[in-house]
């Protein structure tokens, strides 16, 4: 049950565009980035550029449909990935713990999501029959399952010390992928959503996050070519995002960058939805998408967006 109340209170939190950003709006800006970004790439999801070309056009609207005959403003495994994490964080008091990750997202599973992807199943099975909520290594689950669903991780470790904030991601994504890519993603995109709720801009996210990570694993680097028809392996995920973000100048510009690659379009839509969310407020996010989004989502997010911040938590 939400409380309409604290749901006026942080729809106010968008201040007028010149004012500085809260630290509560980025929060917000960033789950509902997430949200629309993943909505709005569902259409497209696994089209190349070309066939979004010939059957739409320029992809720009909440339509749903796509493979999974979504409604309109309807989200995908992402963003409920997302709350279900959010939702157990939030029962241990604001830690990320593997096995109540593990139980929210076994859970998660049992509800019948729209879509699933095969390591998150696979190991989401592996839990039911051992209990155990982190999976083995693997260099194989380098897909983007857990870099798509760990904004509220993010969120619930704002302004904590490192060794907290790398247990907690990491707890999080090896419930399902255990991989060095993963895992390097994950760490990166915690740190960006970190500066930017902080408010960095673009460059100095880009020196001091992106950057390490290409010096460790080069095969991140996205200035070579362009990425289209992006797949779910964490690399040609980031890259996508990386381009659409740091190429771009607003959230609207970038999420329909991003989602016209086709490809895995509504996780490359979430991540740079997320991060261009926390970049620039909720008040980016065009008014259309927002009206569209499905409620309960939006208004889970919203409530997440803030709940989950350290000092409120506290
Ligand atoms: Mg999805």
């Amino acid at each position: 049950m939400l409380w309409p109340g604290v749901l006026n209170r942080i729809r106010q939190f968008g201040p007028a565009p010149s004012a500085p950003l809260t630290l509560e709006a980025r929060a917000l800006g960033a789950y509902l980035g997430l949200a629309v970004g993943d909505a709005l790439g569902a259409t497209v999801e696994f089209l190349t550029p070309n066939e979004i070309r010939h059957q739409i056009g320029l992809h720009r609207h909440l339509t749903g449909g796509g493979w999974l005959k979504l409604r309109p403003g309807m989200v995908t495994d992402d963003t409920t990935m997302s709350l279900a994490l959010g939702e157990a964080i939030l029962l241990s008091g604001g830690r990320v713990d593997a096995l109540l990750a593990a139980q929210a997202f076994d859970q998660w599973m049992r509800s019948k999501p729209v879509d699933i992807g095969n390591t998150v199943r696979r190991n989401l099975m592996r839990f039911r029959r051992t209990g155990e909520p982190c999976a083995p290594p693997s260099e194989h689950d380098a897909g983007n399952g857990a870099a798509m669903r760990l904004l509220p991780a993010a969120l619930a470790t704002f302004g904590l010390d490192a060794d907290t904030v790398r247990d907690a991601v990491l707890a999080q994504a090896h419930v399902t992928h255990h991989s060095p890519l993963s895992d390097a993603a994950c760490l990166t995109l915690t740190g960006m959503l970190h500066a930017l709720l902080a408010g960095a801009d673009k460059k100095t996210v880009l020196q001091q996050h992106v950057q390490p990570l290409i010096q460790q694993y080069p095969v991140f680097g996205f200035r070579a070519r362009r990425c289209d028809n992006p797949s779910g392996y964490i690399v040609d995920t980031l890259q996508a995002v990386f381009q659409a973000f740091f190429d771009t100048d607003t959230l609207e510009d970038c999420l329909i960058d991003v989602v016209n690659r086709g490809g895995d379009a509504d996780t490359t839509g979430a991540i740079a939805g997320m991060l261009a969310g926390a970049h620039q407020g909720p008040k980016a996010i065009p008014r259309r998408w927002l009206s569209v989004l499905d409620a309960d989502t939006r208004a889970a997010c919203e409530l997440q967006s803030w709940l989950l911040l350290p000092a409120v938590l506290a």
